[in-house]
């Protein structure tokens, strides 16, 4: 059982005790697109317990260039990405417990999917996703282990909550759309999510055998076609009127859930939200949707076509409609096919 993590094993600071103590853990992965694929490859070769990965999306083509646990036939089968990572790292490492779940990580979820875990990875590329987990976790005192990259450039740092600054004691307030370039307007190479994901993982791994000593207080940045690798002291950066670790206030996790529409920015693409809870019956919409339109359909999406747009309708009753970026349209859209 142990020749598997022998040389993991053999690395001093993590050793046997280490190995058992990552063999007890339960870690949550929020996203798996191209840092949370590398994070959750990382944590099921590591040999955790339990791996919880969380991702709204399906696997397209364009993924493949950094998204590490897809390939091309993920792609044609348009599985969702929670579903295709679980598939390939069963392969990998069998003795570990995967829980995929297809979803959006909203204030009417979120604690839910954080129950019961040790650790919470950031592999998501929303600001808004990361201010409710960091108001989840400082709740709730779970470590979280932020990273971001876009272009060639990434960053990351630990929260540990009543440690370290929060996500909110460094960013504040969500900037407004289109302020910040993100991975569709500005690209992103693979190598620097790779070397993001994987500093993330360290610490991880720092965190689960209980080497507390050796967790980076800093913020690590990195251009890896600029060739900067910097490190910022964020021991003064806490804020004692930070909304959520100052004030306890967690203005995220209290946000009122309704219907939500999200422009996915650069994708000419609007995702529809209905309030949490929702579920929808693919195979009976399916069959009504095939009389109007062209439809596929796996056991978690369909995909339907007509009036020159896409839709990808999920179980639990959210759905991307592709081809506008008006949320209007696509409000009518989903109202026209799918109902309210
Ligand atoms: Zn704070």
């Amino acid at each position: 059982m142990w020749q598997r993590y022998s040389r993991q094993i053999f690395f001093p600071p993590i050793g046997e005790e280490g190995q058992k103590r990552i063999g007890r853990s339960s870690v949550l992965v929020v996203g798996a697109g191209a840092l949370g694929t590398v994070l959750a490859n990382n944590m099921a070769r590591a040999g955790v317990r339990r791996l919880r990965i969380v991702d709204r999306d399906f696997v397209e083509e364009s993924n493949l260039q950094r998204q590490i646990l897809y390939d091309e036939e993920d792609a044609a089968r348009t599985l969702p990405k929670a579903v295709a990572a679980v598939e390939k790292l069963r392969k990998i490492n069998s003795e570990v417990d995967y829980e995929p779940v297809v979803a959006d990580v909203n204030p009417g979820n979120v604690r839910e999917l954080m129950a019961g875990v040790d650790l919470v990875l950031d592999g998501t590329d929303n600001f808004e996703v990361r201010m409710l987990i960091n108001d989840a976790c400082v709740k709730q005192g779970v470590p979280w282990i932020h990273g971001a990259c876009v272009g060639s450039q990434g960053l990351s740092f630990n929260i540990l909550p009543g440690e370290t600054p929060c996500f909110r004691c460094i960013y504040q307030d969500p900037p407004p759309p289109g302020a910040a370039p993100t991975c569709d307007t500005a690209g992103v190479i693979a190598p620097i999510v790779n070397i993001i994901a994987s500093i993330q993982s360290a610490e991880a791994l720092k965190l689960l055998v209980g080497d507390r000593e050796h967790l980076s207080r800093d913020l690590a940045s990195v251009d890896v076609w600029e060739n900067s690798f910097e490190r910022v002291d964020l021991s003064n950066a806490r804020r004692p009127d930070c909304p959520a670790c100052g004030e306890r206030r967690f203005d995220f996790l209290e946000a009122r859930t309704g219907w939500l529409l999200l422009s996915m920015c650069g994708r000419d693409s609007i995702q529809v939200s209905p309030p949490p809870g929702g579920k929808v019956d693919l195979v009976e919409i399916a069959e009504r949707l095939g009389q109007l339109g062209e439809v596929a359909r796996n056991p978690f999406l369909l995909k339907f076509r007509a009036d020159g747009r896409e839709m990808v309708l999920f179980g639990d009753g959210r759905a991307v409609i592709k081809g506008t970026d008006d949320e209007a349209v696509a409000r009518s859209f989903y109202a026209k096919y799918v109902g309210m």
